[in-house]
């Protein structure tokens, strides 16, 4: 159907002299295993992808895209795989400013003695600036295309992110006690609206709210931040029954779970994304699907922070839409999504005591076109098809642990690592190429976190 309307097009477009013209493109990406993550998860051995502007234009053999199409830059994917730019749904991007400062702890503890005070000392306009940029580069070295983000000071997470060419569901944070960018909820929601109102319609950067979480904001707030999602038409994100504490602490105060308060006061919307989901029972479930709640499984801080497994294949099972994550780099300690899905798997795996939980594939599915459909993305990302946006990265299939290859969706799974990644493209634009990032000053970044990172070790006393 597809290749019958590009047909047409091009039929009725470029001929001339009776022959087919061939149109010039921005890119061409040819020669790798294209693994493209559409419906019938079909792969192309050898195939090619074709970019102009934004946009994916086609994707289909080496030689179909050679007649048809002239690139300005061509990249030869010979040997690499070519497939979905990565989406991580739940980060902290700025916490990579805060990365193995405080390890070994349970999540109360580490937020309250460690995190929160860290935070109340050290986060600024200029230290979220300068995480961001550590974490942007981190990502696209990464192959990370897409992320969702909960922070202070958001907007400039935003302006650094899209600076950066990454894409981003970006969310400001609102929580009970005061912080570096609001005294009160009640300034955390007005700055929250602001900064919806400056991001929305952006190419790049989708605003959202992000109240903390259940145990840190109140009825009034959560209702509030709800309201305020729904009047804009953008995502709410919130941390949600992430460890056996919070179970308690709900059970405690409202007689409820997590998921039965949230619905309990109406909290629960399509457009809500919520982090972690591990504590969680059968009625819960059924839920978060009947709300449309997508909910981001970020296995590594889970198992860190000693929080639990969340019900993966039972999640799965229900049709509940679930994105991979990180969380921030405080608690997991890298933001590598590759990472992520190997941990994904595995803990799927010893969860249940069964093997075949959570296959690669599967796993696969959840970092691309699962994480597209949590972020309310699924038109624009996480499948490499016609129309879409060019999002995208290069993989390279050549180290001693990738060898030999059998299978690349194994092997994206299971041995590669981010820095595999060869080369990463959002919105058609290029972003690394062959490991040279080009919308970062590597080396100026870097020196910046570590010069910041000097006050965050005086603020917490750490020599
Ligand atoms: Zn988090």
């Amino acid at each position: 159907m597809r290749r019958q309307l590009l047909a047409v097009f091009l039929a009725a477009g470029t001929i001339a002299a009776g022959q087919l013209s061939q149109r010039t493109v921005a890119l061409v990406i040819t020669g790798g295993t294209v693994i493209t993550e559409n419906a019938s998860h079909q792969i192309l051995t050898p195939g090619a992808v074709a970019i102009d502007g934004t946009d994916i234009i086609a994707v289909d053999s080496p030689e179909a895209i050679g007649s048809r199409f002239t690139a300005r830059e061509a990249i030869d994917a010979s040997g690499q795989v070519v497939l979905p730019g990565l989406v991580n749904t739940h980060t902290h991007a700025p916490m990579v400013m805060y990365r193995g400062l405080a390890d070994d702890l349970a999540l109360m503890d580490w937020l309250q003695k460690y995190i929160f005070p860290a935070e109340a000392k050290t986060v600024s306009p200029e230290m979220v600036r300068t995480g961001t940029r550590l974490a942007t580069l981190e990502m696209i070295e990464s192959g990370t295309t897409a992320y969702a983000d909960m922070y202070y000071f958001e907007e400039e997470v935003a302006t650094v992110t899209r600076d950066a060419g990454l894409r981003g569901v970006l969310g400001q944070t609102i929580i009970r006690f005061p912080v570096a960018d609001a005294k009160t909820p009640v300034e955390g929601l007005a700055r929250a609206e602001r900064f919806i109102k400056a991001f929305k319609g952006d190419g790049l950067i989708v605003p959202a709210v992000a109240p903390h979480a259940l145990y840190t904001n109140e009825k009034t707030t959560l209702v509030a931040c709800a309201e305020l999602g729904r009047r804009y038409e953008v995502p709410i994100i919130i941390h949600l029954a992430e460890t056996r504490d919070e179970l308690k602490l709900a059970g405690e105060q409202h007689q409820l779970t997590p998921v039965g308060y949230l619905e309990s006061i109406g909290f629960w919307g399509p457009r809500t994304l919520a982090a972690h989901g591990v504590w969680v029972n059968d009625a819960d479930i059924e839920i978060l699907k009947k709300r449309n709640v997508a909910v981001s499984h970020n296995p590594e801080s889970n198992m860190k922070l000693g929080s639990g497994a969340a019900p993966v294949t039972k999640y799965l099972a229900a049709g509940v839409t679930l994105g991979l994550g990180t969380d921030g780099a405080a608690s997991n300690n890298q933001l590598d999504m590759f990472s992520a899905m190997r941990q994904a798997a595995f803990l799927a795996k010893l969860a249940t005591a069964d093997p075949t939980a959570v296959p690669a594939q599967v796993a696969l599915d959840m970092a691309t076109i699962g994480g597209a459909r949590a972020l309310g993305l699924e038109k624009l990302i996480g499948s490499l098809e016609p129309r879409k946006r060019a999002d995208l990265i290069v993989v390279s299939m050549s180290a001693a642990r990738q060898t030999p290859l059998y299978d690349p969706v194994s092997h994206l799974v299971y041995v590669t690592h981010g820095d595999d990644v060869r080369s990463t493209i959002v919105n058609g634009k290029i972003l690394m190429r062959d490991r040279q990032v080009r919308t970062l000053d590597r080396t100026a970044v870097m020196s910046a976190a570590n010069r910041l990172a000097a006050s965050v070790r005086e603020a917490v006393g750490r020599k």
